[in-house]
């Protein structure tokens, strides 16, 4: 049988549902390898850098997922408590290694991976081309101790307090930072994409995942549908989301400090 190339406005409601539904499913997966995979190297990077009477490894597994999760609210932690026992230089090296061996890990250039897929009315193959690595490798966002003139600001431009050595920042591309605790105001919004840009110099450094899809149906046998479904996740801003056709996007995925 021919195969049958369709483009997703061109496929009925029935479709373009099913394939909106079956994508944001694989890209969440997508998102919580990434997560898994930041939370291993983490974890392994700080068992070879920290012995054990400075960190537990309980402790290390902690701050490895703090790193790897959402932006993380950490002051209140219990590895905190030791963390900042060590030498404030220890702590900010410790943390930017953290985050440099994630971001270094990421490919450079984009690939295309085979998945299959099966639920109740489709089956077939996500053919998936990944960009959003290489822009999360490239527009880095760190969470680092504060350190005394190692920084470009000095007060955070939320709370307007000056930074006190040790307090966690997170540190935009453009070298501006906030108080990590303090971000959480900035992501409060429903919309919150609109606000996550650096409140100093206004750039837009956050970006999320979003989808584009085509598809290819094959063949329809039995009833069944074997649909091959091309996904390419791509890394976007409000303003680049605002250029693409409405009705191939879902909600975008937010992977926070990614
Ligand atoms: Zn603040
Ligand atoms: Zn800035």
């Amino acid at each position: 049988m021919a195969e049958l190339k369709i483009k997703l406005n061109d496929a009925d409601d029935h479709t373009r549902a099913q394939v909106a539904y079956i994508t944001l499913d694989y890209t969440k997966m997508f998102l919580d390898k990434l997560r898994f995979e930041r939370l291993r190297l983490s974890v392994k990077t700080l068992r070879e850098n920290v012995s054990d009477h400075q960190l537990s490894s309980e402790d290390m597994f902690d701050f490895a997922t703090d790193m790897a999760s959402k932006v993380g609210i950490i002051e209140k932690k219990k590895w905190v408590r030791n963390f900042k026992e060590l030498p404030l230089q220890k702590q900010y090296e410790m943390m930017k290694t953290l985050q440099d061996t994630f971001y270094n890990s990421l490919p450079k250039e984009s690939s295309t991976k085979i998945e299959p897929y099966r639920n109740n009315f489709f089956e077939g193959n996500i053919i998936h081309t990944d960009v959003y690595y290489i822009a999360s490798a490239n527009i880095r966002k760190y969470i680092l101790p504060y350190v005394r003139g190692w920084f470009l600001n000095e007060t955070c431009p939320i709370c307007l307090e000056n930074f006190q050595e040790g307090s966690f920042l997170l540190q935009f591309p453009c070298q501006h930072s906030l108080h990590s605790s303090c971000f959480t105001s900035l992501d409060d919004s429903q919309d919150n994409c609109r606000h996550l840009k650096c409140p100093l110099c206004r750039n837009e450094f956050w970006i999320y995942v979003t989808r584009e899809i085509d598809v290819v149906k094959k063949s329809n046998v039995g009833g069944r549908l074997t649909v091959d479904i091309y996904l390419k996740t791509t890394a976007a801003n409000k303003q680049m989301d605002e250029m693409l056709p409405r009705e191939i996007l879902a909600r975008p995925v937010f992977i926070g400090n990614v």
